[in-house]
């Protein structure tokens, strides 16, 4: 029987290009996103290339709409094998900015994934595996990203929390965390720009380039699979060494 993965935030960028990896690996694919006009974009990238998908074109912000999302699931007797929390928001939350803004990017990044998990949990069985996509910026800042960086923070913690609750059912739990991906070329149709990137941006990285959603996709691959059996808890930093490589003003 083909497996199932779902993915939020599945319809552009990094998300759309891991619900096309693990499709072509024989999955079927349930994608959860906001954007309805992307769901269907990439929804037809993946029935064209010969894969199964559908979606549900929901906010994760919203614990109803993921109930009802369950229950639907529930009722076709779909077992989640692969879960992905990658929907994500990144708005700048200086001091001075409304405490709305804190709430919709800790909601979206964080809350989210919880809320997937919460009531996502019985439609997960042993072997079954969760990734949660966090970012570098858990780590390291640039100034007023203070709530996306605790969000990400958040979400590494919950990881390890997540892992050691779900070990005894089997489900492993694990983090990855993504340095600058650029997804310009990863966008709806019809807000699709690319972006011209500076020798500096990809030097600022051990392997010279900036990264791209397969490289996060090809982790999820990885992380997901009987090969990574041992590895739960854990937090993959996928930066192309931005993260280790000490910069000098010269
Ligand atoms: P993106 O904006 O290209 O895609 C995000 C997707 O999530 C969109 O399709 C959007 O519609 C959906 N989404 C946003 N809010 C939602 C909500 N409330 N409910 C349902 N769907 C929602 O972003 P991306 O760059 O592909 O980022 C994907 C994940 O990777 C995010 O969690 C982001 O924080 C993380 N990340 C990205 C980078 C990067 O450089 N691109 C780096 C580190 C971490």
């Amino acid at each position: 029987m083909a497996r199932t993965c779902l993915i939020t935030g599945g319809a552009q960028g990094i998300g759309a290009s891991i619900a096309r990896e693990f499709s072509l690996r024989g999955y079927n694919i349930v994608i959860l996103d906001i954007d309805e006009e992307a769901c269907q974009e990439n929804k037809d990238y993946i029935l064209q290339a010969g894969g199964n998908c559908v979606y549900y074109a929901i906010d994760i912000k919203d614990e109803q709409a993921i109930i009802g999302v369950m229950q639907e699931l529930a009722e076709s007797d779909v077992i989640i094998d692969v879960l992905i929390n990658n929907a994500g928001i990144s708005l700048q939350t200086p001091l001075d900015s409304p405490i709305s803004t804190w709430d919709i990017v800790i909601n979206t990044n964080l809350r989210g994934a919880y809320l997937l998990v919460k009531h996502g949990l019985a439609r997960l069985k042993p072997g079954s595996s969760i990734i949660n996509i966090a970012s570098t910026r858990a780590t390291m800042s640039e100034p007023d990203w203070h709530a996306y960086a605790a969000a990400k923070g958040g979400l590494v913690s919950l990881t390890h929390s997540l892992a050691i609750s779900l070990g005894v059912k089997g489900i492993r739990v694990n983090a990855i965390s993504p340095g600058w991906v650029d997804v310009s070329e990863w966008q709806k149709s019809s807000n699709r720009q690319s972006v011209k990137l500076r020798e500096c941006d990809l030097m600022q990285h051990a392997v010279g380039r900036v990264g791209k959603p397969e490289d996060v996709a090809a982790a999820c691959i990885f992380l997901s699979s009987d090969d990574a059996g041992f590895i739960t808890g854990a937090n993959l930093v996928i930066d192309g060494g931005m993260t280790v490589k000490m910069i000098y003003e010269k």
